[in-house]
């Protein structure tokens, strides 16, 4: 891992905040560690990264206990954010470990979701994936289907619901994400409607994050921008 990096996204953050007129408070960028080592995540921490973001409950498991230990020697707390779908069988192991999860992909994941965090008197926070795109991913909830089943989700005792998640399709042209970013957007105005706390938007990865901040995003999922190539 290149330290340059991180100062890289910092700046191509302040460009995009500085034509968008919004405030760096606003944005949380989540280090995203998925194939990543642990020398290469306790270099991040060095460098103030303070949410890791992994989309695999194996390898969270894996780097759970010492990348807490670490940066608790530094006297940081990570914050942990589960960003890949999430088998229901994985999901007690999700709540114990997860501050937020970003993947939240289907009623059934949300009643177990709510199950698991009862059993441990946890109130989960989570992000809705929604589907802009029906070729980015196979996992989320259609934008009509979500309004659909709002109700229901915002029932859940033990899930508090934070906002929303999308991915944008891949594309040579980062320009491309802009309509799946503005329609996750509209999505979360209809949704949460016009209540105090602003809601999260998770959106925008290495390639088009600039976009994603014009657009309205107040989390960031960055992985190879951070890191730089996965290996594997
Ligand atoms: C891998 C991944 C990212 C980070 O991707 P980069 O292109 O490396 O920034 C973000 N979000 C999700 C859901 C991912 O799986």
């Amino acid at each position: 891992m290149d330290s340059r990096n991180l100062a890289q996204c910092n700046k191509r953050i302040e460009a995009a905040l500085e034509s968008s007129g919004r405030a760096l408070k606003d944005i949380t960028v989540v280090a995203v560690t998925k194939k990543v080592d642990l020398p290469d995540i306790y270099k991040a921490i060095d460098l103030g990264v303070k949410h890791v973001g992994e989309s695999r409950i194996q390898e969270a498991l894996l780097k759970f206990e010492p990348v807490n230990a670490y940066a608790r020697n530094k006297g940081m707390t990570i914050a942990w954010h589960m960003i890949g779908h999430l088998q229901t069988n994985k999901v007690k192991d999700a709540v114990r470990m997860f501050d937020l999860i970003h993947s939240v992909d289907s009623l059934r994941l949300a009643e177990e979701l709510d199950r698991q965090a009862e059993r441990i008197n946890k109130v989960q926070d989570i992000l809705i994936e929604v589907k802009t795109s029906p070729e980015a991913t196979k996992y989320g909830f259609l934008p009509d289907e979500l309004q659909k089943v709002w109700m229901r989700l915002v029932e859940f005792k033990n899930l508090n619901i934070k906002g929303l998640m999308t991915i944008a399709p891949w594309s040579k042209n980062p320009q491309d994400s802009r309509f799946f970013f503005r329609l996750l957007k509209k999505l979360s105005d209809t949704v949460f409607g016009q209540k105090s706390s602003s809601p999260i938007l998770s959106m925008g990865m290495s390639d088009d994050f600039d976009v994603a901040i014009l657009e309205g995003a107040t989390m960031l999922r960055l992985g190879r921008a951070i890191f730089g190539e996965r290996k594997y």
